[in-house]
């Protein structure tokens, strides 16, 4: 089931990419497998997922013990406590959460504690949604100039979850938003940033943020199928 749905996706993104005027090797397929085991991991790995995407700390230590992604590359892409900031540097080729300044501050630390490179992308709180965390627009614009400043952190783009669109098509105005923030800190040559990754796009409207410029989108269910909250 998960080759079939990966299938179905990659064609679904080619065909948006192509109607956008797009070359779709440039968009990634990241599987979102929160709640999912080690074995359904690697079925989306073995049917060709670019990049495993993981929420919780807890289970990303527990997959990558299992060998859940071994062949891809893991970014962790949940709500990341400082706390727990020095079990994901280095284990990690990119957190894709970063959505606030003291966590910048805290990769920063740890990651010149191990003599690593941090590679990370700012969450962006595009909607202004009072429930979600990340940087707005403009704070992002800030924090991607002060980059140089932060000599063990690498930034390499931008991640956002725009709010829940109630009719399709919703969220486009959003996307293009980002994809012009994108564009801009990248013209901006900064220190310690290279704008390679615009990670927007979900199960229910990856289409739309790839018409609008998404390099990576994030998939969930339509790979897995629906998550079992009270397993
Ligand atoms: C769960 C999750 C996704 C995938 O969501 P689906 O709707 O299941 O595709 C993408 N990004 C983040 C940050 C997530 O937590």
């Amino acid at each position: 089931m998960i080759q079939e749905n990966i299938a179905r996706i990659r064609a679904r993104m080619a065909e948006a990419a192509r109607t956008a005027g797009r070359d779709p090797e440039e968009i990634q397929l990241c599987a979102a497998s929160k709640m999912n085991d080690a074995a359904a991991v690697r079925a989306a790995v073995a049917a060709g997922a670019d990049c495993c995407g993981e929420n919780r700390v807890q289970e990303l230590v527990q997959k990558q013990a299992q060998g859940a992604y071994d062949g891809a590359p893991v970014h962790f892409i949940g709500h990341l406590q400082t706390n727990k900031v020095r079990q994901v540097v280095g284990a990690v080729d990119l957190i894709q959460s970063v959505d606030r300044l003291d966590l910048l501050r805290c990769i920063q630390k740890e990651a010149a504690k191990r003599g690593v490179v941090q590679n990370i992308l700012l969450e962006v709180n595009v909607g202004g949604e009072e429930s979600k965390s990340g940087f707005s627009v403009r704070e992002a614009a800030e924090v991607a100039a002060e980059m140089g400043g932060y000599s063990n952190v690498f930034l390499q783009g931008l991640m956002t979850i725009p709010p829940i669109s109630r009719a399709p098509g919703g969220n486009r105005g959003y996307f293009a938003e980002m994809r012009n923030l994108f564009v801009d800190i990248g013209e901006k040559k900064y220190d310690n940033v290279n704008m390679v990754c615009l990670s927007m796009g979900m199960s229910d409207d990856y289409a739309d943020a790839i018409a609008e410029g998404s390099t990576m989108i994030r998939v969930g269910t339509a790979i897995f199928g629906a998550r079992h909250y009270m397993k």
